[in-house]
């Protein structure tokens, strides 16, 4: 995992607060303040500098250790009464150490909560603080706390909403088991609160565990993981109760896309395998332990370590959780959205054939190693399940359907082709029930024709991956990273910037970098990422070498990117750089879908299979291979799994683009999951790959507070005391500025506004409202 491993540091601390602390290193240790020491295990520790000769110090550390130092090796700390500051713009010096302090010194008196300039950053507790809950709202809603709260948030969401007539968005972002979705869910519950009335919003609040139950398993990293993207838009009406919402989810690896609200990513392969110590979908394990007797029979449930799917990864519980319980939870919820009692019926007995099909065994049957399915009451359950044949289910399996010149021949499979049919078809039962299950709870809480321009958008979406192998799943999702950290970069920096430039302002630059030309890898036309994957996936005798090579042929010129040895290439994205290994690239991008499968669901007498068979055929027309193919070539025209999701992530964008954006970052003060421990390292790390630490320097190295010319004129001009020759509101301006003596570095004149740092504005008021 990228953070927590020693991965290289991301781009941006080259330009880093430091640049300015030689200066500020010589006034500390002349004053002898306290400063900051990085132990030889890289923690920081206060030290106070006991004296300086030349270029060293005699420091003394908290244990009462005395050491010399290189002074330019201490870095200056804050005075004791800026300890726990809850924003970290006030802070007088601005470096990591400092920061670091801040939030663990707040973390540790369960402050959770800090902000950084106009972001948010939230430190996971892993236990329940007390800072929820109604009287809270109340409060939050009064105004009467106001330190940093994700309520705090979501008041200003609404506010700006109902002010501004805007769509508004809250967008989280960190690694897993950073937090996001409990956050996510806090928002959900203010808005709920204050928009509540209709009723509706207990609906929406009751998707979550649906939701949760279907698309988390738990991880290494975290026991509720989300394995899904989602994006849930909330709508109120004038008089602001909520009104409806619509819910995009975002899966992987099968891409199902069916309306414009779909974005569907996910980590599939987990129907049908998962690594040690992790678990598929908690649904599974949800059904087996809480459905009712009768539901057992008719469904022939049996314990979950007797199903092979889950029997793998020796892991079937989580500590704290009864899935029995949760399963009673689920169905609750699914009654309270309008899934009415039959199609929760249904719902299971598609589950409950996923597990079955994955015992499904095959037998050789010529010496040219083709198989056919064991008929057991594996076969025997599947078929009952979705309703068909099981010598139907048995040729789905074991044979497929080709057209070789003029005629249709069916060819036998082999084993791993057939378990390859067999878990293809598993995952896409999977993909298509849970993408039914969004559309079902979309429809009980459909919003009405009328588009308001008031609506508030929670993103839930994983953040970067990299692990010690990273595939085509990981290659899409931080690829998505990559464009959701530029909205966040062009919105906090880029516009600031510009705005200077654009006023003609004389603002020593930031260097401030930009990812786009690690966006430009993936993007361009035609010699990017994308591009050439697809290229190379309608070649039918391409491979995840043939396609490595041509990466190497075009892209070695590109500093974002490096061939490697083998199938492998590294991408330099904004939070360090990720080896991918392009083994499966080309299947997955491919995602060819069998008509066997299809034609087979189509056939079935339950009506699930056979939504999900036209759904199927619907949004992949032009993706299915089958008879009108020839064997093992692929239709030029189809959509790639890359192109769709790139154009799933553009509509995405575009939709936050429309939108006031309100920024989250949650971090993960450690990776045991454990309340009270608080690693400096794996904090930092995080601070940088989101940005904070940028955020912070830049807002405080510029102008925050702007004001026309003519507005300032016209606000201030009763102070002058003397005539100003000329009457333009720059001349007044700037009159006022010098009888007022504001010092030259505090302001900046633009052709259009004048620009203040934090803080000059108020004395100006302060003086207007005492003259
Ligand atoms: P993933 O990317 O894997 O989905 P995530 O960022 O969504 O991860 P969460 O599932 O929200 O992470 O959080 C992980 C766990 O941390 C939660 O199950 C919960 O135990 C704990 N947690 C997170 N936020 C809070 C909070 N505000 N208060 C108490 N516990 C929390
Ligand atoms: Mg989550």
């Amino acid at each position: 995992d990228l953070v927590s491993a020693a991965a290289p540091l991301p781009s941006v601390s080259k330009s880093n607060i430091e640049h300015r602390w030689s200066d500020i290193t010589s006034y500390t240790t002349k004053k002898k303040v306290q400063s900051w020491f990085q132990l030889p295990n890289g923690n920081w520790e206060l030290a106070r500098i006991v004296k300086t000769a030349g270029s060293e110090s005699v420091i003394s550390l908290p244990d009462g250790k005395v050491l010399k130092v290189n002074s330019d090796s201490l870095i200056p700390a804050n005075p004791d009464i800026l300890d726990g500051v809850d924003d970290l713009m006030q802070l007088s010096f601005l470096n990591e150490p400092s920061v670091l302090f801040d939030l663990q010194y707040r973390y540790n008196r369960d402050m959770i909560y800090t902000k950084a300039g106009p972001v948010l950053v939230a430190i996971n507790p892993f236990k329940k603080v007390p800072l929820y809950g109604n009287n809270y709202i109340e409060a939050y809603k009064n105004k009467s706390i106001e330190s940093p709260h994700v309520y705090a948030i979501a008041d200003t969401a609404i506010r700006e909403m109902t002010q501004d007539e805007v769509n508004q968005s809250i967008i989280m972002s960190g690694e897993s088991g950073a937090g996001k979705t409990e956050t996510a869910k806090i928002a959900m519950q203010y808005l709920a609160a204050l928009g509540g009335g209709s009723g509706i919003e207990y609906e929406i609040l009751k998707t979550n565990p649906i939701l949760e139950a279907f698309g988390n398993a738990k991880t290494l990293r975290n026991d509720n993981s989300s394995r899904f993207g989602k994006l849930i838009e909330i709508h109120f009406s004038e008089t602001g109760k909520i009104s409806g919402a619509k819910i995009q989810t975002f899966l992987l690896e099968k891409v199902v896309l069916v309306t414009p609200f779909f974005i569907v990513l996910c980590h599939l392969s987990r129907v049908v395998q998962c690594a040690e110590g992790e678990r598929s979908y908690h649904i599974f394990y949800q059904l087996c332990a809480g459905a009712p007797r009768t539901l057992r029979e008719k469904l022939n449930l049996k314990d979950v370590n007797e199903y092979k799917y889950l029997n793998q990864s020796n892991c079937y519980s989580i500590s704290g959780v009864d899935d029995a319980e949760q399963f009673h939870i689920v169905k609750e919820a699914l009654d309270i959205v309008h899934v009415s009692e039959e199609d929760q019926e249904s719902v299971f007995a598609m589950l409950a054939a996923v597990l079955w099909l994955g015992n499904i065994s095959f037998n050789m049957i010529d010496n040219e190693n083709h198989v056919e399915a064991v008929a057991d009451e594996s076969l025997i359950n599947v078929a009952q399940l979705i309703g068909c044949e099981t010598v139907d289910l048995n040729l789905a399996l074991s044979t497929r359907k080709m057209r070789v010149g003029h005629d249709n021949i069916i060819q036998k499979l082999t084993l791993s082709q057939a378990i390859d049919t067999r878990d293809a078809l598993a995952k896409s039962i999977y993909a298509c029930l849970f993408e039914w299950l969004v559309e079902q709870i979309n429809k009980s809480l459909a919003v009405g024709k009328r588009r308001t321009g008031r609506s508030i958008s929670i993103l839930d979406i994983y953040g970067f991956e990299s692990f010690g192998r990273n595939s085509f799943e990981q290659f899409c999702i931080n690829y998505a990273n990559e464009r959701l950290q530029q909205h966040f970069n062009r919105h906090l920096f880029k516009l600031e910037q510009e705005e200077y430039i654009q006023d003609g302002i004389d603002w020593a630059k930031v260097d401030f970098d930009d990812n786009q030309d690690c966006l430009n890898l993936f993007e361009k036309k035609p010699l990017g990422l994308l591009s050439l994957l697809d290229e190379e996936s309608t070649f039918p005798n391409g491979t995840d070498i043939t396609f490595a090579n041509k990466l190497k042929q075009h892209l070695n010129s590109n500093p974002c990117f490096r061939g490697e040895r083998e199938k492998a290439f590294t991408v330099s994205h904004f939070a360090g750089e990720v080896t991918y290994d392009t083994t499966g690239f080309l299947e997955k991008n491919r995602d060819l879908l069998h008509l066997d499968s299809i034609q087979l669901l189509s056939l079935c007498l339950c009506h699930l299979p056979q939504i999900f068979a036209s759904n199927m055929l619907n949004q992949s027309e032009k993706t299915v291979v089958g008879p009108l193919h020839k064997a093992g070539g692929a239709d030029s025209q189809k959509l790639s799994v890359a192109t769709k999701f790139k154009s799933q992530l553009f509509q995405l964008m575009q939709r936050l683009e429309s939108t006031t954006p309100h920024f989250i970052r949650c971090i993960k003060p450690n990776n045991l999951q454990s309340p009270g421990s608080y690693e400096q390292g794996l904090v930092l790390q995080q601070l940088r790959c989101c940005g904070v630490l940028e955020v912070v320097r830049i807002s405080r190295s510029g102008f925050p507070s702007r004001m026309s010319h003519q507005k300032f004129a016209r606000r201030y001009c009763f102070l002058l005391l003397e005539n100003v020759a000329s009457q333009d509101p720059l001349s007044v301006s700037v009159a006022i500025l010098h009888q007022f003596n504001i010092l030259p570095e505090m302001y900046q004149v633009g052709y259009t506004k004048l620009f203040f740092r934090t803080g000059q504005i108020g004395i100006l008021e302060d003086t207007r409202n005492h003259t």
